[in-house]
């Protein structure tokens, strides 16, 4: 007998017969023998629409009443799935995410699970119960809602998975595994057999939206053996794992990230300690910057250059504003009509081709870069927003990832 915990997203439970086709997979592998922890998102596009109602009220609510309000969804959907599970003749009982512990830190909005309590779980799985958790949610210490960020139900899924000792999560989407570029984007991407921890934290921090890119990092961080699958189909899905072959050069996948905003810091003083001040008031707010780029200096001053994800956008401008004294610097501008689009790979600190191959797929589809960032797993370059999928496109082409593994390895 094993314990398994099996996550479905929005898509997977967007109406009845969803849930009901959820439902009997469920309870086939609860009656195969094995005890069964399930973790629900919100019906189809119902977080969305929670933010549009909010919007509705209030230009900018506070992320407290954003959370009370965006962890509704998956209540519905736990409820709704127990219903369907007893329908089918087996015990089930849904759980918020207060109910069964999972404890987070103040961060409304984009919270970080801190500790689990189980014991709720476990003595309802000694009862021989599905259990059903919502996913995406938690409580901080003084008992206030939080929610992880979206996506973040694949988090919950992954935390459980540790904290029980799960011999499986299962992340069940509507596509078949993770692909070698979003197969929505690019028709003939191809599924990969399995992923490496590092390689799939990679594509998901850079926009690869199948896994909540925490529940990559839990799962690393706690050896959780984790595939995606999709719940349409049984197919085989794709298995993310740890492995160690960096010595062959692999580029795994192209991920683009559209969510995402450019500031520039203009003349700011040349003298040393200015890049500290900058990114500590950032770090302060718990804004977090990606790529950054500095210019050099003209006379006794320089431009900083960074991004931030665009819902941080207003508030990082106007944290900047507030302190433009403090830091030195005479005035702030902004771009969101920026778009990053990365390769990801392991081995590529090894090959320096890599970025030349990604700089010539974008020169040939005519795209301007306006930033590159490298890493030894990845290189983003800064794009215009509407040409992200092009760019996508042609960078897939150019590293032939599409054909098979070996033709892969010869293109890199
Ligand atoms: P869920 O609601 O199940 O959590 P998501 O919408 O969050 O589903 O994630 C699944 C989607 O991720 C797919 O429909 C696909 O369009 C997108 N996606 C982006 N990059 C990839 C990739 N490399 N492989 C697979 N899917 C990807
Ligand atoms: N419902 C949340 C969202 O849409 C969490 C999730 O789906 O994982 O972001
Ligand atoms: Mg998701």
């Amino acid at each position: 007998m094993a314990l398994i915990v099996q996550k479905f997203g929005g898509s997977s439970v967007a109406n009845a017969e969803r849930v009901r086709n959820v439902a009997g997979r469920v309870v086939k592998t609860y009656r195969e023998g094995n005890d069964v922890v399930v973790v629900l998102s919100a019906q189809g596009d119902t977080t969305d629409e929670l933010i549009e109602k909010a919007k509705e009220i209030s230009e900018k609510p506070s992320k407290r009443e954003m959370d009370m309000l965006l962890s509704t969804g998956e209540q519905i959907s736990i409820a709704l799935m127990a219903m369907a599970i007893e329908k089918l003749g087996c015990q089930a009982v849904s759980f918020t995410g207060q109910q069964v512990g999972i404890k987070t830190n103040t961060i409304h909005g984009n919270a970080r699970i801190e500790d689990i309590d189980g014991s709720r779980i476990r003595a309802e799985l000694n009862r021989k119960r599905i259990v059903i958790v919502a996913g995406f949610q938690g409580i901080d210490e003084e008992g206030n809602i939080t929610t992880l960020g979206r996506g973040g139900s694949d988090t919950t899924a992954v935390a459980l998975a540790a904290i029980l000792n799960a011999d499986l999560c299962e992340i069940y989407t509507d596509v078949d595994g993770v692909y070698t570029a979003d197969p929505r984007i690019v028709p003939d991407a191809r599924k990969l057999e399995d992923i490496s921890f590092g390689e799939m934290l990679e594509l998901a921090s850079l926009g690869a939206r199948v896994l909540h890119n925490r529940s990559v990092e839990l799962a690393k961080k706690y050896n959780v053996r984790m595939v995606v699958r999709s719940s349409l189909n049984n197919h085989k899905g794709t298995l993310v794992k740890e492995v160690n072959e960096v010595e062959k050069m692999m580029i795994k996948g192209v991920a683009y990230d559209k969510d995402i905003a450019r500031i520039s810091i203009l003349a700011v003083r040349d003298i040393p300690g200015v890049a500290y001040r900058i990114f500590k008031f950032l770090a302060d707010a718990g804004i977090n910057v990606d790529i950054i780029l500095q210019s050099i200096g003209r006379g006794d001053t320089k431009d900083i250059s960074f991004t931030v994800a665009k819902s941080q956008l207003t508030e990082t401008i106007d944290l900047i504003n507030r302190n433009l004294d403090d830091i030195g610097a005479a005035d702030v501008s902004f771009s969101q009509d920026v778009a990053k689009v990365s390769v990801v790979g392991a081995g590529m600190v090894n090959h320096p081709g890599v970025a030349a191959t990604m700089f010539e797929a974008l020169a040939e589809a005519d795209i301007n870069i306006h930033m590159i960032s490298t890493s030894e797993i990845k290189i983003s370059c800064l794009v215009r927003t509407d040409e992200a999928e092009k760019a996508v496109q042609a960078v897939h082409k150019k590293f032939r990832l599409g054909e098979s593994e070996q033709a892969e390895e010869q293109a890199g």
